[in-house]
């Protein structure tokens, strides 16, 4: 069934799976309104690999596996590849707005990176090794949309896992049969998870200690497993309001806590299970890393393109777009979106090829600098567009069809700006509230800040692993010599 339409993708989704929203079960997730216009932008990216202009950037006809498979589950070995990989991410973030972060490509990308190690997984046993790659083929086959789940609850972080007041929270193995192993407990956060086809699990940071063993497992299973249930936050969708909140009523992707009571985990989804120490060199050994913050970054590109494009409107709108405050600052927000588009870019171009698996692997030092520099620079430019904006961002009307209303001349007589009339004007603000001042664009922030893991933990990696330190200090040492 290789690349799916959106109707396909919906259709999988009536399953019966067990997803709980304030307090409720959620009978049928592709109608229930706070997912709906969701799931339908995910759908709209499904029908994009079939739509002419796109399919032979989004899709690709696979020798590997005899058939035409999503762009983001290829791998790899030329330069031309990774340049197409771009582009298809671009395709979708382009669609969102990189408004949803978990879109389809980014867990494909890295279930590739996962399965091209086939021999990192070998280490613990064929079968293992076998299991990822099954399952990536499977995946890919199926044109399937993955969430994922790393870390435990936040619970005592002095306390290791199985030391907390119950060690029943945090998830762990407690059973293995002939059939497969039986986990028990929870994890989060699961972006997606209402509406993903099946979830991914490793956990997540690497630093496992002794005693832990039982919590350090790689797997995946489907979003209607028995047992598996999916609590989710507040929505913040705001259903059919596309002209007041131009982007949460269509890429509001929730975020849930995953409960696991009892569940089986067949063995041939069992990628790595009760072994700290593979569990903490699996992030970095497997490079995947590589793959996916080559997506992430190109997400984070368009996003920050899309939020600096914004700003000049409203510097436009507000008739101060050629001062020279405003122009530096915007020149700023040109800066970080260069900064990040320059990430990936650089990465392509200084790629290498691993001599175990063959294939061509961004460079990863580029892209860890957009990573760590992503949570700096979004809040940056979110903080233009309220620096801008000012009180125009919530000198608006309650919605835009009072333009329709008997008092539409006096509402356009007061929010009419410089070359733009009221309404269009407040179609401008309203947009941008909905980047720097609603709940869904807080949750954005809080994204970027985060996604990518802890930062200074980050960061304390960068520098722990940085790639051309000795470069840079044998020319300090050779320097210091010749003093
Ligand atoms: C909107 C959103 C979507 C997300 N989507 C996903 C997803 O799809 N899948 C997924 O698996 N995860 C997801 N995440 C989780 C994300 O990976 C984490 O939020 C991130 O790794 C930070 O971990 P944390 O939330 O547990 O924060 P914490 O690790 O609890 O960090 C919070 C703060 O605690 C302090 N702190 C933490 N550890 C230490 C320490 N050892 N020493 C001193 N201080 C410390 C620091 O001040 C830190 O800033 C998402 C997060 C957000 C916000």
């Amino acid at each position: 069934m290789a690349v799916r339409t959106g109707q396909q993708f919906i259709a999988g989704l009536r399953d019966g799976r067990e997803v709980w929203y304030n307090g409720e079960r959620v009978n049928d997730v592709t109608c229930f309104p706070q997912f709906a216009a969701s799931v339908a932008s995910l759908a709209n990216l499904y029908d994009l690999q079939h739509d002419e202009r796109y399919r032979d950037t989004l899709t690709v006809e696979s020798a590997e596996f005899g058939e035409r498979i999503g762009r983001a589950f290829e791998m790899p070995r030329t330069r031309e590849q990774l340049q197409l990989k771009r582009e298809a991410y671009t395709i979708f973030a382009r669609s969102t707005c990189g408004m949803m972060g978990r879109s389809p490509d980014f867990l494909n990308v890295m279930l590739a990176a996962l399965a091209a190690k086939r021999s990192f997984f070998a280490e613990l046993s064929s079968e293992r090794a076998d299991a990822i790659v099954n399952y990536y083929q499977f995946v890919a086959r199926n044109d399937l949309f993955l969430t994922h789940a790393l870390l435990d609850p936040q619970l005592d972080k002095s306390k290791l896992r199985h030391e907390q007041s119950d060690p029943a929270i945090c998830l762990r193995v407690i059973d293995r049969t002939a059939e497969g192993l039986i986990v028990h407990g929870i994890k989060r956060i699961a972006t997606a998870a209402p509406y993903a086809d099946e979830i991914l699990v490793w956990p997540f940071p690497p630093t496992f200690q002794p005693g832990e063993e039982a919590h350090a497992n790689v797997f995946a299973i489907p979003m209607n497993t028995p047992g598996l249930k999916v609590f989710c936050r507040p929505s913040f969708a705001n259903p059919g309001a596309r002209h007041d909140h131009p982007l949460s009523s269509q890429f509001d992707e929730m975020d849930a806590t995953v409960v696991f009571d009892h569940v089986l985990v067949p063995w041939d989804r069992v990628f790595l299970h009760e072994n700290i120490g593979l569990l903490n060199r699996m992030y970095r050994e497997t490079r995947m890393r590589e793959l996916t913050a080559h997506q992430t970054n190109t997400r984070l590109e368009v996003k920050l393109g899309f939020v600096y494009a914004v700003l000049v409107r409203m510097a436009e709108a507000a008739g101060v777009v050629a001062r020279p405050e405003i122009m530096e600052l915007l020149g700023e927000a040109v800066a970080c979106v260069e900064v990040i588009r320059s990430t990936t870019r650089s990465a392509e171009e200084q790629a290498s090829v691993d001599m175990e698996n063959g294939l061509l692997y961004p460079d990863l030092f580029a892209l860890q600098a957009g990573r760590a520099l992503g949570p700096v620079f979004y809040p940056k430019l979110i903080g233009m567009l309220r620096r801008l904006g000012g009180g125009g961002l919530i000198q608006l009307p309650v919605s835009l069809s009072e333009f329709n209303a008997p008092i539409s001349a006096d509402l356009e007589r007061s929010l009419r700006g410089s070359g733009i009339g009221g309404r269009e004007k407040a179609q401008l603000f309203k947009l941008a509230w909905d980047l720097c001042g609603t709940e869904f664009g807080a949750r954005h922030e809080l994204y970027e800040m985060n996604y990518a893991g802890e930062r200074g933990a980050l960061l304390a990696g960068v520098q722990r692993e940085y790639g051309r330190k000795q470069y840079y200090l044998d020319h300090l040492d050779h320097f210091m010599e010749s003093l």
